[in-house]
């Protein structure tokens, strides 16, 4: 039997997933889960990176897992598990990765460049290695597809050139990951400030009731409502990204041709907007409870999943370390 293409894709534990993380990595995930071998992952070791409550982790660990759960992620389909589950799995590998990638590919990152500008005191190694730990969790599993939004892309191509590059080097075969995308894969945030972000405010987290969407949309900043021409980009624009997303092609035209003639109408757009965005939600707050009210089940989820990633990345650090002259046999996958 041919082997199913492998997925894997992980969610950091900073905050509670926010709509961006839904439409641009779990929405993927949810596709793909139907299809493909997939490991989906909270990743907890990313978390640490920048400052964050030791206190808080483990419940904001759980709340993530909860919201993969409510999101649809069915463990009778893909595996879950928390990142340190395999911490030394991972490490391991992200080790032996950083030791061929040049450490001025990483300073270049865009991804990199912004994190040390939001958190000057606190560049640590760790935030360097990053994208390093990012790649390891990827290749680790040899996962061919990789649902998530468009701002990792460089750092995908950083986990693409370190399996070109072990495998020139060492005559490994790990697999080349390809992202895998989703008509949200680059979700504003409603503050008007670049993409829906963890850090940042004007967002909406996957348990927000109608009257938390509709706080947050009426701090949404907009404009006059008509012109000649609709925006390219601006507070117009950046509703319609939504309006796009959650009500479909054919109502953001008709608000498009409104702002040409007699103008858009904010107050309406937003509770329209609002409704719909609610009703996207319900059922995933409605799932969530279940395992909310389960903490047993997902234990057993979480176990299930570790269990069987340990089994996928065992076999390739033995492959790694046995071409890097780390042990005496080597082995083949
Ligand atoms: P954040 O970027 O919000 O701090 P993560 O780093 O945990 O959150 O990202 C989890 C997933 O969500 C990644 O696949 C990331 O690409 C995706 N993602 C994050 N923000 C957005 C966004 N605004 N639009 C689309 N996808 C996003």
């Amino acid at each position: 039997m041919e082997q199913k293409k492998r997925v894997f894709s992980g969610v950091r534990a900073n905050a509670r997933p926010h709509i961006g993380n839904y439409l641009g990595a779990m929405k993927g995930m949810l596709e793909l889960q139907d299809k493909y071998d997939c490991i989906f992952s909270v990743v907890d070791l990313h978390t640490v990176i920048v400052p964050y409550d030791p206190q808080t982790l483990q419940a904001q660990i759980r709340e993530v897992v909860l919201d993969f759960l409510g999101a649809g992620l069915d463990p009778h389909k893909c595996h879950l598990l928390v990142q340190s589950q395999l911490a030394g799995e991972h490490l391991e590998l992200a080790y032996y990765l950083g030791c061929i990638y040049p450490v001025s590919r990483i300073e270049d990152l865009p991804t990199y460049k912004e994190k040390k500008a939001t958190y000057p005191d606190y560049i640590n190694i760790g935030l360097f290695y990053y994208p390093v730990l990012m790649a390891a969790d990827i290749l680790i599993y040899n996962a061919e597809l990789v649902p998530i939004g468009i701002d990792n892309e460089p750092h995908l191509e950083v986990a693409r050139e370190m399996a070109r590059k072990f495998n020139a080097m060492y005559g490994t075969k790990l697999v080349e990951p390809q992202r895998y995308a989703t008509p949200g894969g680059s979700v504003p945030s409603l503050s008007g400030e670049g993409k829906m972000s963890k850090s940042k405010g004007g967002t909406i987290i996957l348990t927000d009731s109608l009257a938390e969407i509709k706080t947050v949309l009426a701090k949404a900043p907009t404009d006059s409502g008509h012109g000649e021409k609709f925006p390219a980009e601006g507070p117009a624009a950046n509703l319609m990204t939504f309006v796009e997303l959650f009500e479909g092609h054919d109502r953001a035209m008709q608000y498009k041709e409104q702002y040409k003639n007699g103008g858009i109408r904010y107050g309406e757009l937003k509770a329209e907007l609002a409704e719909a965005i609610y009703k996207e939600l319900r059922p995933v707050q409605e799932r969530r409870k279940h395992y909310e009210e389960h903490p047993e089940e997902v234990e057993d989820i979480l176990k299930e999943g570790a269990d069987y990633a340990r089994g996928i990345a065992d076999k390739t650090l033995k492959e790694v370390r046995g071409k890097m002259g780390l042990s005496k046999h080597e082995t083949t996958n």
